[in-house]
């Protein structure tokens, strides 16, 4: 059985330290598994759940800067996230792309300083809006998401990457895709990828409305190395049974 990729992404909670270490503390207890568990907090907790939990989770960023440090007030670079012990940096996810006017440019000079820096793995999220996606235009986006993001990038570099397919329009709504979707997803960026390097290089997960009914359905008939989980995985019951799957 291949060990699988499971993600947090705690977004912009919760809000203070006592809560977060409750939901892990909880998990703690729960979680019972051989699998990859990544947690993403919000970067301020992370140096204290790094204490506590380190050896049990794996932690990661849910952004960075492009540049290693300077006059860059408010951000945090690639350097400082691994040397509190984060193993892990999400890169491109939809909330900043659109929200924060994240473009493909400073994605590719955040994977850039990640991969040239750091030994911190990206997490590069990818997907199709609904109006894409209904137009018929999700292998294009993805395709130009990817080697936008990827330029200059070595294979041996790419090879570090994990890439997380997450429709926007499955974020949040409780609406995940279909296994074909997924599926179809997961061959076309591979296909892009091999187009790239010669080979598939990355490991590729899914992410949108992942949860307890249907984390088997989605890693059981698809072949995805993982998943990233939003919403659910501030509920330990329901974020303890996913990252459980076997
Ligand atoms: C996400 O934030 O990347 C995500 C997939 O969220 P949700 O699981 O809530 O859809």
């Amino acid at each position: 059985m291949q060990k699988k990729i499971i993600i947090a992404n705690w977004k912009c909670n919760p809000i203070s330290t006592k809560e977060g270490e409750k939901i892990l503390f909880s998990l703690k207890e729960s979680i019972k598994t051989e699998n990859e568990v990544i947690i993403c907090p919000p970067s301020v907790f992370l140096s204290h759940f790094l204490t506590l939990f380190s050896g049990i989770y794996s932690f990661g960023g849910q952004d960075c800067f492009f540049e290693e440090k300077g006059a860059y007030t408010g951000e945090i670079s690639p350097k400082m996230l691994q040397s509190i012990g984060c193993k892990y940096v999400i890169v491109g996810h939809s909330e900043r792309r659109t929200i924060f006017n994240e473009t493909d440019k400073t994605i590719n000079l955040k994977i850039n300083r990640i991969l040239n820096s750091t030994k911190l793995i990206p997490i590069l999220c990818i997907g199709e809006n609904r109006e894409e996606r209904e137009k018929n235009k999700t292998f294009a986006i993805l395709k130009e998401q990817i080697k936008n993001a990827l330029k200059g990038v070595a294979i041996g570099k790419a090879k570090k990457i994990i890439i997380a397919y997450e429709p926007i329009w499955a974020i949040g709504t409780g609406v995940y895709a279909e296994e074909k979707q997924i599926e179809e997803a997961k061959d076309y960026i591979a296909k892009i990828l091999c187009d790239i390097y010669g080979s598939k290089t990355s490991k590729i997960i899914y992410g949108g409305s992942v949860d307890s009914k249907n984390i088997k359905q989605i890693l059981g008939t698809t072949d995805m190395d993982g998943v990233l989980v939003g919403g659910s995985s501030l509920k330990p019951k329901e974020f303890s049974a996913i990252a459980n799957y076997k």
